[in-house]
């Protein structure tokens, strides 16, 4: 008879204890520490423990990085190459991922206070799933031929931009890495990545596996380092030609401008959002658009994006929809994020806990009607939780229904007919993702086709990287994911050619 045996769960906490961090940047190949000298503390949000110093980059080391990146672009060491070398190069990238994903989930979760649990379920397989899905597409995209007359054949041709700025935020460290240098890479760009101060490790370990690939060096460079200063002299720098950026609004507008202020390089941004989901009183499941929604908010403690924040549903099953959701947020209280049987973990940093924190009482302070939640929690750790939490009858211009909180707090607007559902869906700056619950397929998709949003999800959500990724209005410029993310990182060129031989060629 066959035995089964259960494997042995990881001792995250050993394996914490074992961990070995190394933040320097890296440069052309070559691990370095600032030119300044200077390091800034890695902080653990679990319990506030230094981790480790990391290198503190600023525009000298900023400098350093895109000229090997320029170099590694002109000289052609990777443009150069067949894409169905590009294509190996990268494949063996995702398989050393897959190689090194308890070490990189831990990196992450320590970094950020995920929960390790949704690293193994989330984000890197979404991570892996990017850089695989992009290489297979390495060599399968073509080119055209432009339908002009006979005697003139034009290609039009995509080309590799030259150097890509890559300035991450610390929600999805390593997964929105991957979405982005996935398709700047396989197109045959060299990348220079600005990694979050709160949340540096995973980007530095992920280029170092992109040369143990076999990516020359130069390829790819990691210069750590603050906003105000690394960020910014990338945005500014006049030999990068591209520079994608996810964060919040505020900072993708201030790349607008630095690319306005140097040379016009071409701008990508993903600003989140506040994103509505309806629930319609005829959904045949409310149990299940009820869980939705808990998750949709409370998932990775709200620092999400493309969080549902804002609940939208109709008056008359509203109590109904309110006490199931409170019962998926109990299962969603912060524990250790190393346990891996915690559904929620450590808010990013104290700074991010006091935003959150601050629009709490702002909720409270403008008449929204605080239904679970409000507080900081696990405040022994010395760590940053805080509990999920629901303001109900929360109305359209309060500032907790308009701006992005990006923590596990969800508000909720009721409505009574379809039309004022429509109207306050789309009444936000915002335009990244939006969820809808309706009685049929039909009657869903019919809302979701009115709703201004780059995502549209019916009866449930998914995320296949296949689809697209990014925002209307205020929510960013461009697309991820599929062959929209390779667009941000070509450039198009028609070739004109016409027959030396014959007797009247071109205009003149
Ligand atoms: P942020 O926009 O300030 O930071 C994002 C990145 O931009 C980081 O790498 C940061 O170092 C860099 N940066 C910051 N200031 C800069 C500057 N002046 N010039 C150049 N680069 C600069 O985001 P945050 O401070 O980490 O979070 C603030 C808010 O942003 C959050 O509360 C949330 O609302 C939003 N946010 C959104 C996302 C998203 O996925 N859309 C991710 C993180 C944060
Ligand atoms: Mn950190």
């Amino acid at each position: 008879m066959a035995t089964t045996t259960k494997p042995t769960p990881i001792d995250w906490r050993a394996r914490a204890a074992e961990l070995q961090f190394d933040g320097r940047a890296l440069i052309g190949g070559q691990r370095v520490a600032a030119a300044s000298g200077e390091t800034f503390d890695c902080v653990s949000p679990i319990d506030a423990r230094v981790l480790t110093k990391v290198a503190r980059g600023r525009g000298p080391d900023v400098d350093a990085a895109v000229a090997s990146a320029r170099q590694a672009f002109d000289d052609g060491r990777w443009s150069g190459k067949p894409p169905a070398v590009r294509k190996k190069v990268l494949q063996r990238f995702s398989e050393l991922i897959l190689g090194a994903k308890e070490e990189l989930a831990l990196l992450e979760t320590l970094d950020v206070g995920k929960p390790i649990r949704d690293v193994h379920l989330i984000d890197i397989p979404m991570a892996i799933e990017a850089i695989a899905w992009y290489a297979e597409a390495a060599d399968k995209l073509y080119d055209e031929v432009a339908p002009t007359g006979h005697d003139v054949v034009a290609m039009v041709t995509r080309e590799p931009m030259g150097v890509v700025g890559v300035v991450l935020p610390w929600n999805f460290p390593l997964m929105l890495a991957c979405w982005k240098i996935g398709p700047a890479l396989v197109a045959g760009n060299t990348v220079v990545i600005k990694p979050a101060e709160q949340s540096p490790l995973t980007a530095i370990r992920l280029a170092e596996l992109a040369l143990e690939a076999g990516m020359p060096p130069g390829v790819i460079n990691v210069v750590p380092g603050f906003g105000p200063t690394a960020g910014k002299a990338l945005g500014l720098h006049p030999d990068v030609d591209a520079l994608t950026f996810t964060g919040s609004g505020e900072i993708g507008k201030m790349f607008m401008a630095y690319a306005a202020q140097s040379n016009m390089k071409r701008v990508s941004l993903e600003c989140g959002g506040k994103s509505p989901n309806i629930i319609f009183a005829d959904a045949p499941d409310i149990d299940t658009a009820a869980r939705n929604a808990a998750f949709g908010i409370f998932y990775n403690q709200g620092e999400v994006c493309a969080a549902g924040s804002r609940l939208v549903v109709q008056e008359s099953i509203k109590d109904e929809v309110l006490e199931k959701v409170i019962g998926w947020a109990r299962k969603m209280q912060p524990g250790d994020p190393l346990d891996p049987k915690s559904r929620a973990g450590a808010i990013v940093s104290l700074e991010q806990t006091e935003r959150i924190c601050g629009y709490i009482a702002k909720g409270s302070q403008q008449g929204a009607r605080l239904a679970l939640g409000g507080k900081q929690v696990l405040t022994q750790t010395g760590g940053f939780y805080i509990e999920p939490t629901i303001f109900d009858g929360v109305a359209g211009d309060m500032t907790i229904a308009r701006e992005e909180i990006f923590g596990p707090v969800l508000c909720i607007l009721p409505y009574d007919t379809e039309e004022e559902a429509i109207r306050v869906a789309n009444d936000t700056p915002y335009g990244l993702s939006s969820y809808v619950f309706g009685d049929t397929h039909e009657h869903a998709n019919k809302v979701g086709r009115r709703i201004r949003a780059g995502n549209v999800h019916l009866n449930g959500a998914s995320l296949d990287v296949c689809g697209s990724f990014g925002g209307y209005k205020q929510s960013g410029l461009g697309r991820e994911w599929g062959a929209f993310g390779f667009e941000e990182f070509l450039e198009v060129k028609s070739v004109f050619g016409a027959d030396p031989n014959a007797k009247a060629g071109g205009l003149f």
